[in-house]
């Protein structure tokens, strides 16, 4: 049996669950805050807070985890990132006020910054040089400046809308920050077939993530053009239709190319193009 440890609740949680989901592990019932046995997998899931999951992945409490870059930097656990998930993606960076002659980070010496992610920026700040106070708060960060907690802030930023709203540029990205997945003591070579039958599956989930799965009706005539224009995975699957002259051509592609090669498809006098959706992918 494999434990993974799992955001409760919060930014990581529905993403996460949806690829257990889609690794077809299914849960007996999803109460919050419990260890839950898969019902068709063996592995069993606990539910904690973030903050947690890197001490008790580097404990051995739990044997991997799913949590965010950002949090796995600042808590320092000892720990290894196992696979990056590509799911909530954001960046940790340094945002002053809007009316602040911000000049280079020369500007943060002296300066006092708020932040939930103290060892992260100490970090930062001791590689370039810079001696600023840090101010350690664990939530509304960016509303520290607007009251006169702190001069600047330090904090997650996905869109920017927040510090918009709060009258904040960003002025340096420290950290680029994605959920991982995390471990830390070495596996019985039982959890370690279970691991890797798990990391097979969210490889096939991810790889068809991006790909649609092609068809279109193709006059015969212009099998050869509509051909060349399609990079398929290997050859393109091509079926005889009912009308002699026409033919059904099938293909994988990425959704970008798929944009890209669509006008030239139909110039070429390719219809009825359909684009699927494909569930998971072994390559
Ligand atoms: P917990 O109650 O478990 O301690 P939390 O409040 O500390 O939760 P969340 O706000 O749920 O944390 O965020 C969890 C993680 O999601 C963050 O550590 C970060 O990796 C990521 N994240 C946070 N905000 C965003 C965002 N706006 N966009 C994308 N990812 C984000
Ligand atoms: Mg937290």
């Amino acid at each position: 049996m494999l434990r993974i440890a799992v955001q409760s609740k919060g930014r990581l949680y529905d993403e996460t669950m949806e690829l257990l989901g889609e690794a077809g592990i299914k849960l007996t019932a999803v109460k919050r805050s419990l260890l839950v046995p898969s019902k068709n997998f063996p592995v069993e899931v606990l539910f904690l807070r973030d903050d947690d999951i890197p001490d008790t992945v580097a404990t051995g409490t739990a044997d991997i985890g799913i949590v965010g870059l950002n949090e796995v930097l600042e808590k320092n656990r000892k720990v290894h990132i196992v696979r990056n998930l590509g799911f909530s993606k954001c960046r940790l960076s340094l945002a002053v006020p809007n009316a602040a002659n911000y000049t280079g980070l020369e500007w943060f010496n002296g300066k006092k910054v708020a932040t939930s992610y103290p060892v992260i920026l100490r970090k930062f700040f001791a590689s370039k040089g810079i001696a600023a106070d840090l101010h350690e708060i664990s939530g509304s960060v960016e509303v520290a400046p607007g009251i006169g907690l702190a001069d600047a802030i330090f904090d997650i930023v996905s869109s920017g809308s927040t510090l918009i709203s709060n009258n904040l540029s960003e002025v340096e990205k420290v950290i680029d920050s994605e959920a991982v997945m995390i471990g830390g003591q070495p596996l019985s070579e039982e959890k370690q077939e279970i691991l890797d039958e798990l990391l097979f599956r969210i490889e096939a989930v991810k790889v068809a993530g991006d790909k649609k799965y092609i068809l279109m009706n193709v006059p015969k005539d212009s099998l050869d053009t509509v051909l060349e224009i399609l990079p398929g995975i290997k050859s393109p699957t091509v079926l005889p239709l009912a009308d002699a002259e026409w033919c059904s051509v099938h293909t994988v592609l990425d959704e970008k190319c798929f944009w890209e090669i669509i006008n030239r498809l139909k110039a070429a006098g390719a219809e009825g193009i359909l684009a699927l959706d494909i569930e998971k992918m072994v390559l």
